[in-house]
């Protein structure tokens, strides 16, 4: 598989971060590698890549014993067979790794340096076929710092004695520390060396809130005229017709997507690379072979699905390193439309978790209020000054003391428990009696009513900049309800207060009508649930989706959202074969994620501690964020609880021993009282 496949199919990232894709390059060419990266930067995709596209084992030496464990669970995860020789195994993970070795099936082992000190270790390296050594955190090298592990130093004898090529990576930049890890791991000799700033300081950026897009997107093309430039869209539909109107406003604009046929796309690459002044519409298809130096602006008629893809996509613009021009469009709907498409994918729960947190990120960035490169690059792990060569620098954004307004919209959020989106919570501000208000008693809340300086519009720009602060985060256990974030908590408890753009609530106003849903704004998060369910059963019996369910009976699903079989057979179009079949199944969707028994639960299972241990579970889940709920959470591993229902201990100084002072004063008295009634 290719560097490119493997990187979306088995690592799930749609793009590589800044300067990755160089080090992969590097790694899997087989050159000596050293790499430096801030830390959070993405370093260990440009060993585990690597080591998946060649042949044999890869030896990764890390320090970082859980880091370590960390790591080969999640490649493990993700269908990597990687195994790890550390102090903490159990004799049978050991036993599993050698036959692995020996059956030669591995490929990443991961190894504390101590391991290295035996001279047996070298002997079976030498036997199992490896073809490259990572090493991480390879300042650990260097006597002068303060990680210094001398075991690092028999690293340099292994490279000579297996004799195939070292990648090392670290997060520490200074000189010396690069000359002594070149001198200790490399002989001396210089290898393929990767120091970049993350920064294009040649690329202005700029976003700006949907206004008319398809004007907004010509205009931004008219005065750059004659230069060589990208739209990328969120459709392929989008890419024919917005190529169309900008050649009727006189450019030569083609469209470029992944359902193009082979040739035709070869085509408009071609004429790309050669043309001067010709604007592609395209896909994110578009870019991977692109190699042109002078495209001179690049634009986002929709919003992109990570800050990876962004800074990717923006990435192409300017690579001659003269000035380049970027403009980003995003609203509601792009965020909606992300968030679903995320929401909707097949990959597991936590790596949707994590495309959220990316996209998020991307979110932030567009709702900045102060220089966006500096927004940008602190994500990537750099902190700059104001850079002066952004729409924010240019020009600052027009802000206006939002507290108010944040502080209703969160009370309203937590007024009804968090198990709303923003479209119930705009309503219940602005005191609208809708049905699902009254069926609710909602209009008895405190927050009824009271948002009526700003209008349904002007709110939804709200909601949208809370979202992008990560002051509320769409919940999709609770298939998309908002949920404050502890960054909302000084807000709320009036100790901090924030600013909001002005501008783009103004902007807001002149938004085109909303896409039809074919469910309330409300249950549309939970419908896109129930379909991705429903896919899923579909593709894993062969069958057409509608086989399973057709759609009238998800959507009754997501209105009426039954709880127990019994209330999923009144669904129309649940027959007691399909009843049977997949109830569960689309149940458990209703009901949030079911969570997998816990390992530690488990084994209270079927005994008196089991049922004391659900008890604290329940009690430590309404502890969670304190008394009062507005504490920042806190919470027991399952093993800790698991002990605390087995070792029963009888008084405070007890459980204080066992949990910690910290833990015993929000739970100590709560769990005492339970434990006494056990
Ligand atoms: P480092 O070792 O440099 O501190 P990691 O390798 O642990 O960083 O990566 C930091 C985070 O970045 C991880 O959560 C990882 O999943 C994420 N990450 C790495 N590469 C990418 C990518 N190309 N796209 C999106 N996320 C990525
Ligand atoms: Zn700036």
């Amino acid at each position: 598989m290719s560097a490119a496949t493997l990187l979306r199919d088995v690592f799930g990232f749609d793009a590589y971060r800044p300067g990755q894709q160089e080090i992969v390059e590097a790694v899997v060419d087989g050159r000596n590698t050293l790499a430096i990266m801030p830390t959070g930067g993405g370093k260990s995709l440009c060993f585990q890549l690597p080591a998946l596209v060649r042949d044999g084992v890869t030896v990764v030496i890390s320090p970082l014993i859980a880091l370590m464990r960390d790591q080969v669970r999640g490649l493990r995860e993700a269908g990597v067979e990687a195994g790890a020789l550390t102090s903490g195994n159990t004799e049978e993970e050991t036993e599993a790794v050698w036959d692995a070795l020996a059956a030669g099936t591995l490929k990443l082992l991961y190894m504390a340096p101590e391991r290295l000190a035996s001279g047996g270790t070298i002997t079976m390296l030498r036997r199992a076929g490896v073809s490259m050594i990572a090493v991480d955190e390879a300042h650990c090298v260097s006597q002068w710092g303060h990680d210094f592990r001398p075991d690092y130093l028999r690293i340099g004898e292994l490279r000579e004695t297996l004799d195939v090529p070292l990648a090392a990576f670290t997060a520490t930049a200074d000189a010396e520390t690069q000359e002594e890890i070149i001198r200790k791991l490399f002989d001396g000799q210089q290898p393929a060396t990767f120091l970049r700033g993350f920064d294009r300081p040649n690329i202005h950026l700029a976003f700006a809130v949907k206004d008319g897009p398809r004007a907004q997107i010509l205009n931004f093309a008219n005065v750059r005229k004659g230069q060589s430039g990208i739209v990328y869209c969120g459709t392929r539909a989008k890419t024919e017709t917005l190529a169309q109107a900008l050649r009727e406003t006189g450019h030569v604009a083609c469209h470029y997507h992944g359902g193009m046929d082979a040739q035709d796309r070869r085509d408009v690459e071609r004429r790309f690379q050669q043309e001067d002044g010709l604007i592609v519409v395209a896909t994110v298809a578009f870019g991977m072979g692109i190699d042109k130096p002078d495209i001179r602006w690049v634009a986002h008629a929709d919003l992109p699905k990570s800050i990876e893809a962004y800074y990717q996509e923006i990435g192409r613009a300017g690579r001659d390193g003269s000035p380049a021009e970027t403009l980003t469009l995003f609203g509601p709907d792009d965020i909606r439309y992300r968030r679903q498409q995320i929401d909707e994918g097949i990959a597991p729960p936590e790596r949707r978790a994590a495309d959220h947190t990316r996209l998020n990120a991307l979110l932030g960035l567009a709702e900045a209020l102060k220089c966006r490169r500096q927004n940008l690059l602190r994500y990537f792990g750099e902190d700059p000054e104001p850079c002066g060569k952004c729409d924010l620098c240019d020009k600052p954004a027009d802000v206006f003391d939002g507290t108010t307004p944040v502080r209703m919209a969160l009370s309203a959020a937590l007024r009804t428990e968090e198990w709303f989106g923003a479209g119930h919570l705009i309503d219940i501000l602005l005191g609208n009696e809708t049905d699902k208000i009254r069926q609710r008693g909602h209009a008895s809340l405190p927050t009824y009513g009271v948002g009526k300086d700003y209008d349904r519009r002007q709110w939804q720009a709200i909601f949208r900049q809370m979202m992008g602060h990560d002051l509320i985060r769409p919940d999709p256990a609770r298939h998309g309800a908002l949920r404050m974030t502890d960054a909302a908590l000084p807000i709320l408890k009036g100790e901090a207060s924030i600013e909001l753009r002005r501008d783009t609530i103004r902007a807001a106003k002149g938004l085109g009508p909303k896409v039809r849903q074919m469910v309330s704004e409300e249950d549309a998060p939970l419908l896109s649930a129930l379909k991705a369910k429903r896919r899923f059963l579909a593709e894993q019996a062969g069958v057409p989706a509608y086989i399973i369910f057709n759609d009238r009976t998800l959507i009754e699903m997501a209105e009426t959202r039954p709880r127990t079989l019994d209330d999923m057979a009144r669904v129309g179009g649940v027959g007691a074969k399909k009843l049977d079949s997949y109830g569960n199944d689309f149940l458990s969707v209703i009901a949030g994620e079911v969570e997998d028994t816990h390992p530690a639960r488990r084994k209270l299972a079927g005994r008196s501690e089991g049922q004391l241990y659900d008890r604290l579970l329940a009690v430590q889940s309404d502890l969670q964020r304190g008394p009062h709920g507005a504490d920042k959470p806190m919470s027991l591993s399952a093993s800790m609880l698991a002990k605390v229902a087995q070792l029963r201990q009888a008084d405070r100084d007890g459980i204080t021993r066992l949990i910690g002072e910290r833990h015993a004063e929000r739970f100590g008295d709560a769990f005492l009282e339970i434990l006494a009634e056990a």
